[in-house]
């Protein structure tokens, strides 16, 4: 179950049961609980339902640090994630209008 809490602006207050962990955590907590405290390698997988995650480290990543964090995964799998993203996002603008 997700749950937001604080600013709906800020992600890093979105909160998730971690499937790695067991419990619930914040966003914040994902985006450094990796290696040297980069993100975790699942940020795509477990984000990308809730909100944008690649359009927010898209956005505030060093290109390079983006692209490792996203070749972490199969890229067959992350491309598929990022389609289904791409999808919804022109779904939900027919939608609106
Ligand atoms: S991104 Fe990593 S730390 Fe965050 S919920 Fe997923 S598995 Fe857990």
């Amino acid at each position: 179950m997700t749950e937001r809490t604080g600013s709906s602006q800020d992600p890093t207050h979105l909160k998730r049961r971690c499937p790695r962990l067991g419990h619930d955590i914040f966003f914040g907590y994902c985006l450094e609980c990796g290696e040297d405290h980069s993100a975790c390698w699942k940020v795509f997988d477990c984000w990308w339902e809730i909100f944008d995650v690649a359009h927010y480290l898209k956005d505030r990543l060093p290109e390079a640090e983006y692209r490792s964090l996203a070749q972490k995964k199969p890229k067959q799998k992350v491309t598929s994630i990022l389609e289904i993203v791409e999808a919804a996002k022109k779904r939900t603008i027919k939608g609106s209008g």
